[in-house]
């Protein structure tokens, strides 16, 4: 029997990474998308919220410059579902929305926010995308695809005080992984509005390399 990549199967992913605002995953995990990609893995994204609370930027900004730090990963697939920002909740409802998505891509792999944090959309992002993960291998629960759940669920943390379990060696693609999150120019770039909030663009990038370096010394690598 030949088998032919039918419009489902094209949109399969191996690894979806799930978070609660545009430019978490570029900030927790995107050095391990961009490692994914160049093994020949088929990554993507999905943002719960689309950034309509920001400080800085539209959520039509953020939106464009999603596609953009996208494009930078390589990944295969990326939107943004309609919690409200600021807002993320666990209800049902939320659950549902992420087994379809989770039935469409079918994938090996979740990375989901470490489930600890200072945001509230960030823990609670942690234990939405498991929960959903869970219900997702349910045949009971009917969205119309047929139940999957994925083989394994990881958290991917910000913070350099958490102590992980395990690190990915991104040497090579440290800049890629800085170039995506830089995409956000409405966040990242140096501008006069929240600048008492927000981190000079030299420092981020000083930041994003000594925390990649912490993590790759505890491999014996250069950037993890
Ligand atoms: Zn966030």
């Amino acid at each position: 029997m030949v088998e032919t990549q039918s419009g489902a199967e094209a949109s399969r992913v191996d690894i979806l990474a799930i978070a609660a605002h545009r430019d978490d995953v570029e900030q927790t995990c995107g050095g391990t998308l961009l490692k994914m990609r160049s093994l020949g893995l088929e990554t993507g994204i999905l943002d719960l919220t689309r950034g309509e609370a920001g400080t800085r930027g539209s959520a039509a900004e953020r939106a464009a410059e999603a596609e953009v730090a996208g494009r930078i990963l390589g990944v295969r697939w990326r939107k943004a579902l309609d919690l409200p920002d600021g807002r993320v909740e666990n209800t049902y409802e939320n659950r549902l929305k992420i087994v379809s998505v989770l039935r469409e891509l079918r994938p090996r792999v979740v990375i989901l926010p470490y489930w600890e944090g200072r945001h509230p959309d960030h823990y609670t992002s942690a234990i939405l995308g498991y929960e959903a993960c869970f219900l997702s291998g349910l045949a009971r629960v009917e969205t119309g695809l047929a139940p999957c759940r994925p083989y394994k669920v990881l958290y991917a943390s910000l913070y350099a005080d958490v102590r992980p379990s395990f690190v990915v060696d991104i040497t090579p693609f440290i800049e890629e992984r800085y170039g995506a999150l830089m995409a956000y120019r409405s966040q990242y770039a140096n501008a006069e509005q929240g600048s008492g909030l927000f981190v000079p663009e030299e420092e981020i990038r000083e930041r994003t390399f000594a925390e990649a370096r912490h993590y790759g010394q505890l491999a014996g690598v250069r950037y993890a």
